[in-house]
């Protein structure tokens, strides 16, 4: 058969160089041929040069949005969250902790005590860091003599808080010897129904310790982004102040995996001297830059030495930089150009960032070349979200802020806009509301199931599928007039009810917050 030249639509190439700036909603991709399931569909992708997800949603590190509550699930839905750095250094360092102590293997530093110690102390260990299993060895230090185990079992009734732990403790262990895989010892924690089994070397010493918790965790969330020792993955953001190398040696300390570059307009001098020096301090630190638009801008990031790279300016739901400043692109242009860039010249991959409004975005940044989606305004209002919910109206409703906005920057996230020090603060985004939108673990299901239904229609399995298709050519794009964006929405009725209320279409009242 003989279809003329826009039969079947256009391919990328012809479809964007021909255009300007083209936002998510100026096209539509035409279907593939399926001939699989739905559930053979598999959303595997990479964050970074090294870094592997199996689901494409990343949280982005904005103080409305990420903090450990949100990072740790993210994780065990098989995303990844970036931590804030609208914080101190303790306080960013305290919420990477939190990711990378809460789900493990091996507990290779775990908490442990000196039997003169007290169940007070126990208590104190449990409000800090959520656990009360505690190895209690000779001079209460790792890599000393065991000598029992206090658990919750053994102080839940105790009324003297003051009592020592020699007094309490479990002295007739269940414990493994050093060099055991992490299948034996799951075997025999499932066999010996402890709660925790400690590793010991020949002569008695404490090598690590292993939780039984961590078992049912891995069978709850068997798609959890994890390092090869189990724990959970998580990301931090630092900016490209000289100041914020503390910051990163801190964050390197605590173990996170990925350091987001964080700047508005990421081709800059300072930013490449921040890459260079942070990879050549820590050779195995994944570095994700950005954020960038333009071919150019990815070039001097990649040179710098990137693992990654984050694409946006001023696509985002609060942000107002394209109006402000005059500078920015439409996110499809950027995403697609800066796609195509990455494959080209450093085979890293990116991450979209921003503007993703509804499900179809998800699908339609992916199929411009974007290995993950960075989301903040369709996570805010989540129950894993920093902040308090408050009611408006009768509505039930949590903040959401650019880091932009005025009130952000007085708390300290001016330093992504190069204007902490400025007498004279210029907003590039705002504050505002958005409705309660349940816990993130639903939300992301359903973003990751519409997704693999879009995937389905375009007759891809997988993401490398969809970018293999996209730079073949065999998929296919067409503008999407005024009119068809009107037609491909709801109309023509008298009423009807939303499927997914709050959602993707907020109603948002402009005034302070
Ligand atoms: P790998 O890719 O070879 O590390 O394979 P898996 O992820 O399948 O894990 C290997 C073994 O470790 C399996 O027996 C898993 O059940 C177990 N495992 C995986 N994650 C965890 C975890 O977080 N904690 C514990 N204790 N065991 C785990
Ligand atoms: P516990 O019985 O009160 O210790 O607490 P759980 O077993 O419910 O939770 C322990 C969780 O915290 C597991 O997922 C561990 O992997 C994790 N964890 C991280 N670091 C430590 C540590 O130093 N000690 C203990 N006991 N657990 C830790
Ligand atoms: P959203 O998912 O809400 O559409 O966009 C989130 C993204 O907007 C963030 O990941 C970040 O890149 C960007 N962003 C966050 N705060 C601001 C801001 O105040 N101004 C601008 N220009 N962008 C912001």
């Amino acid at each position: 058969m003989v279809f003329d030249g826009s039969a079947n639509g256009h391919d990328a190439k012809v479809f964007f160089n021909q255009r300007g700036g083209i936002t998510y909603n100026d096209f539509t991709l035409l279907p593939g041929h399926i001939d699989f399931n739905v559930d053979d569909v598999e959303l595997d992708t990479r964050l970074t040069r090294n870094l592997k997800l199996k689901k494409p949603i990343v949280s982005s590190p904005m103080d409305t949005v990420t903090e450990s509550k949100m990072a740790i699930q993210m994780a065990l839905l098989g995303g990844i969250g970036i931590i804030h750095y609208n914080n101190t250094i303790e306080e960013q360092v305290k919420h990477v902790r939190t990711v990378k102590r809460f789900e493990n293997g091996f507990i290779t530093e775990p908490v442990v005590l000196r039997p003169d110690k007290t169940i007070a102390d126990v208590r104190k260990i449990k409000e800090t860091y959520g656990f009360s299993g505690i190895p209690v060895t000779e001079d209460g230090t790792l890599g000393s003599r065991l000598v029992g185990i206090v658990t919750q079992r053994d102080i839940s009734f105790e009324t003297d808080a003051a009592k020592k732990l020699s007094e309490v403790m479990t002295t007739e262990l269940v414990t493994a010897p050093v060099g055991i895989t992490l299948q034996e010892g799951n075997k025999i924690l499932k066999e010996c129904k402890k709660g925790k089994l400690p590793i010991i070397d020949k002569e008695g010493r404490l090598v690590s310790l292993m939780s039984r918790t961590d078992l049912l965790k891995n069978e709850d969330f068997p798609n959890a982004s994890k390092n090869k020792d189990k724990q959970l993955l998580v990301g931090a953001a630092i900016s490209t102040k000289e100041e914020d190398k503390e910051r990163l040696d801190a964050l390197v300390g605590a173990g996170v995996d990925v350091i987001v570059i964080d700047a508005s307009q990421g081709d800059s001098v300072f930013q490449i001297n921040m890459v260079k020096h942070a990879k050549k301090k820590y050779r195995h630190l994944e570095v994700i830059g950005g954020n960038v638009v333009i071919a150019r801008q990815c070039k001097s990031l990649i040179d710098a030495g990137v693992d990654a790279l984050r694409i946006g300016m001023g696509s985002g739901s609060i942000c107002i930089t394209q109006e402000s400043l005059a500078v920015g692109r439409a996110q499809g242009s950027a995403v697609y150009h800066c796609a195509k860039s990455a494959r080209e010249h450093g085979k890293i991959p990116i991450i979209a960032d921003g503007g993703i409004s509804n499900l179809g975005h998800l699908t339609k940044a992916l199929a411009l070349g974007a290995s993950v989606v960075m989301l903040g305004g369709m996570l805010a209002g989540t129950t894993e979200t920093p902040g308090e919910y408050f009611y408006e109206g009768g509505v039930r409703l949590k903040k959401y802020r650019g880091m932009a906005s005025f009130e952000a920057m007085d708390a300290g996230g001016a330093k992504r806009y190069f204007s902490d020090e400025d007498k004279v603060k210029i907003a590039q985004g705002v504050t505002g509301a958005v409705v309660d939108r349940g816990s993130v673990v639903n939300l992301v299901e359903y973003l990751a199931q519409s997704l693999k239904h879009s995937m389905q229609d375009l007759g891809c399995r997988t993401i490398d599928d969809l970018h293999k298709t996209l730079y073949s050519g065999t998929l296919r794009f067409e503008v999407r007039s005024p009119s068809a964006q009107a037609e491909g929405g709801v109309h023509g009725l008298y009423s009807h009810k939303d499927p997914h209320p709050g959602l993707f279409k907020q109603v948002i009242n402009q005034r302070d917050l």
